[in-house]
């Protein structure tokens, strides 16, 4: 029988984040993961870290965003030196374009109450916009500049936490698919898997879309569900454009190897796992209404993943009420790679039975658990 302190199921970005500040703080923590690590929906994020784009009006989730995202420049360093893997962490900006009038008029908007909580969010005309990215085509209309949404290698971050907890003396255990969670006097008493049973004082889950369905062991209800994204990418002999492009239709972020992912769409409680024709064409076409020249792009690979959603679009952070031991880190949707070191350091604070004002709005105990049709 294993027994470390902390059990962490889920091996993607959030459960690796978790684990790695609860290592840094000095808790035996174990990763569960039943397939590898970070090969689900932390593998098929292009790595925006879009705390202003992905944000339509100002509260708790942007204050949570832009915490997340100011953490991101010490733990590329941070990470660097722990596990020689860089993060790729890349400062030039996003680019959020209007293709119309209206769509200029509501980023107007937006960014009116970025800069008045403080963030950059200056508006470009079509000619600031070509002097500063002269691919674009003459269809885009402005863009608001958002000179702090910045992106990494969101493969690589996974990877990084996964490492670092490693050298810290923590452990990752792939192939370990959870299978029952048994239940004794209002705690988690054991963690059931393929590769044997754990014994932890707390058990936190974070197994993105499949939260669910392993909550459930637990007799506790969480309503995550599916939001299927597909994408694409393209290999350009010289770079196009320097920043992360974000249209109406479809996003543009450029990698350091000359790789630019093409993505994402959105199909909330789609399970199947392929990606299809009609999402390539579409993301083709938005892709090249944006920078035409794409359209010389090579070819490289397409691929689908899965966000885990939640009924009002917020995550879960925090205890479950029914069991003294069980703490939830899920419902991340379309921004788990941004929100992971926030969600990493914030639950190390909390299962060290600190309080995280910062994490009230996300208790899993907000609002009604209104189940939805999709897994588990
Ligand atoms: C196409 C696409 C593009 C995206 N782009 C961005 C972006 O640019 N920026 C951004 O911030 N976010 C982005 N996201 C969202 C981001 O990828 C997710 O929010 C994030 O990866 C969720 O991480 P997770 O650890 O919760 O889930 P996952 O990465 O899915 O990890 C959950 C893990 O739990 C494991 N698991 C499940 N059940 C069990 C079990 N019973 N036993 C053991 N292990 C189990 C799974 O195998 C899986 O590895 C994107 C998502 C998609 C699909």
């Amino acid at each position: 029988m294993n027994k470390p302190d902390v059990v962490v199921i889920g091996g993607g970005v959030i459960g690796c984040a978790i684990a790695y500040y609860l290592t840094k703080r000095g808790a035996r923590v174990t990763v569960l993961e039943r397939d590898r690590i970070g090969d689900h929906a932390s593998s098929a994020a292009a790595g925006m870290l879009g705390a202003q784009v992905e944000t339509s009006f100002p509260g708790p989730m942007v204050d949570l965003c832009l915490a997340s995202r100011r953490m991101f420049p010490d733990l590329q360093q941070e990470l660097l030196q722990l596990t020689g893997l860089d993060i790729e962490w890349n400062s030039a900006g996003m680019l959020r374009l209007a293709m119309d009038e209206r769509e200029s008029g509501e980023l107007q908007q937006r960014g009116e109450w970025q800069r008045e909580i403080g963030e950059k969010a200056e508006w470009w005309s079509q000619e600031q916009l070509i002097q500063s990215e002269p691919a674009l085509s003459s269809e885009v209309k402005g863009a608001l500049h958002l000179p702090g949404d910045t992106q990494v290698s969101a493969p690589r971050l996974t990877r990084a936490f996964a490492r670092g907890l490693h050298i810290l003396g923590g452990k990752g255990v792939e192939g370990a698919f959870v299978t029952g969670l048994r239940v004794e006097r209002g705690r988690v008493k054991e963690v059931e898997t393929s590769a044997g049973s754990y014994r932890p004082e707390q058990v936190v889950l974070a197994a993105g879309v499949w939260t669910r369905s392993v909550a459930r062991m637990a007799g506790v209800s969480l309503p995550v569900f599916p939001v299927k994204g597909e994408s694409l990418s393209v290999q350009v002999s010289e770079p196009l454009f320097r920043k992360t492009l974000f249209g109406p239709g479809a996003y543009l972020v450029p990698k350091p190897d000359g790789q630019v992912i093409v993505g994402a769409t959105e199909r909330e409680n789609d399970t199947s796992p392929g990606v299809t024709l009609e999402g390539l064409h579409r993301l083709s076409r938005e892709a090249l209404r944006m920078v035409p020249e794409l359209s010389g792009g090579n070819w490289e690979r397409s691929w689908a993943g899965f966000r885990p959603g939640s009924p009002d679009g917020l995550p879960y952070l925090g205890r479950v009420k029914e069991l003294s031991n069980l703490y939830v880190a899920s419902g991340h949707f379309r921004n788990g790679i941004l929100l992971s070191p926030v969600t990493g350091r914030g639950m190390a604070d909390l299962l060290a039975g600190l309080e995280v004002p910062e994490f009230h709005p996300f208790s899993p105990e907000r609002g009604e658990r209104v189940t939805q049709s999709g897994w588990g």
